[in-house]
């Protein structure tokens, strides 16, 4: 439920109101614009009559919210929500790339990446210490290893790190160190995982389950923004659909559909979507057209040699061309990188 209060309401009768709704046992979400205020009243409202909120003189008007995310809805929230990530504005007019490799395999590697990608642009740098594979014979990676190696990667270029979390007993070794949490794919409905990360005060990065829809992949950045972290960004990663061409299907639509569903950032992976490294770049200029605040892209030094997903990752030199290219396109819709 939203209601949405009259120009000018005094900031005591904000309260007034909003002490009388929470002794119903719901939260109250205000939102101060430059004109009004909106409080978004979160839990089970059914004890709230919409005709007696409407008594109170201050109340312009009340809306029910038809979706089940409220925190995450857009219409609890008309602004766009910016994410920082110890510095690094996402969601803001200016595009944010995060780019690395798929995992951290030795600290020449995710140091040597780190300075290359930054050199072309990027702002966060990504890298997996914990692999979620399909395979257990597959490389796991480096672990608690992997989490120090992109720490020391850190501190010598200075940019901050999105890194995956797989165990919320992860988090107290993650806290602090870690700008961003990553949640994967296969992850998007750990819940418990999910309620974790929502005690915290650090963004999370929550990507699209590969057979989810858009309704589910909101309501598990509910699940985190309900615990009183905000800070979620949302990232399209691609879908499974009956293709087999590419590794999952770009679900481009996902990026206004979102976009209007919810006021948090929106980025795009197109590595994980395509599978194939010559599709990145496509893929990545459709996803900032279409209204993306960023892009997650993997980069590696020696992709023939990488120990996962090196079929998907940009040499050095694709990786500056898919920037000069990205920077048109942002360009062109008023936006940078
Ligand atoms: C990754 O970013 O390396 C990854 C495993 O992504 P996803 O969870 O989207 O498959
Ligand atoms: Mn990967």
């Amino acid at each position: 439920m939203i209601v949405v209060l009259k120009k000018g309401c005094p900031q005591d009768e904000v309260s007034r109101l909003t002490h009388w709704i929470e002794h119903f046992h719901v939260s109250v979400n205000p939102i101060v614009g430059a004109e009004t205020t909106i409080l978004g009243l979160v839990g089970d409202t059914s004890a709230l009559d919409k005709d007696t909120l409407m008594l109170n003189t201050w109340v312009e008007r009340v809306m029910k919210v038809q979706e089940p995310f409220k925190l995450a809805n857009r219409q609890m929230h008309p602004e766009n929500t910016v994410v920082d990530i110890n510095g690094v504005k996402v969601g803001d007019n200016k595009l944010v790339v995060m780019a690395g490799p798929c995992s951290v395999e030795s600290e020449p590697q995710i140091c040597e990446i780190a300075a290359e990608v930054q050199r072309q642009g990027a702002a966060i740098l990504r890298g997996g210490a914990w692999k979620p594979r399909s395979s257990p014979y597959s490389f796991q990676g480096m672990k608690a290893q992997g989490l120090d190696l992109l720490c020391i990667a850190k501190e010598k270029t200075g940019m901050p790190i999105v890194t995956e979390i797989t165990n919320p007993a992860h988090i107290e070794l993650f806290e602090g160190r870690v700008d961003c949490y990553q949640v994967g794919a296969r992850n998007m409905q750990n819940f418990e995982l999910l309620k974790e990360l929502g005690k915290t005060d650090t963004p999370v990065l929550l990507k699209r389950g590969f057979a989810n829809t858009l309704e589910e992949f909101l309501m598990s950045a509910e699940y985190i923004m309900a615990g009183g972290n905000e800070q979620v960004i949302l990232c399209e990663r691609g879908i499974r659909t009956y293709e087999t061409y590419t590794r999952n299907t770009l679900d481009i639509s996902a990026v206004p559909a979102l976009k209007r569903l919810s006021h948090l950032p929106v980025v795009v992976d197109p590595s994980h979507a395509a599978g194939i490294y010559w599709m990145v770049e496509p893929l990545a200029m459709s996803a900032i057209a279409a209204g993306a605040d960023g892009l997650i892209i993997e980069v590696h030094n020696d992709p023939a040699h990488a120990l996962s997903d090196g079929a998907q990752s940009l040499t050095y030199e694709h990786f500056a061309r898919t920037m000069g290219k990205l920077r048109a396109i942002a360009g062109a819709i008023g936006r940078d990188i």
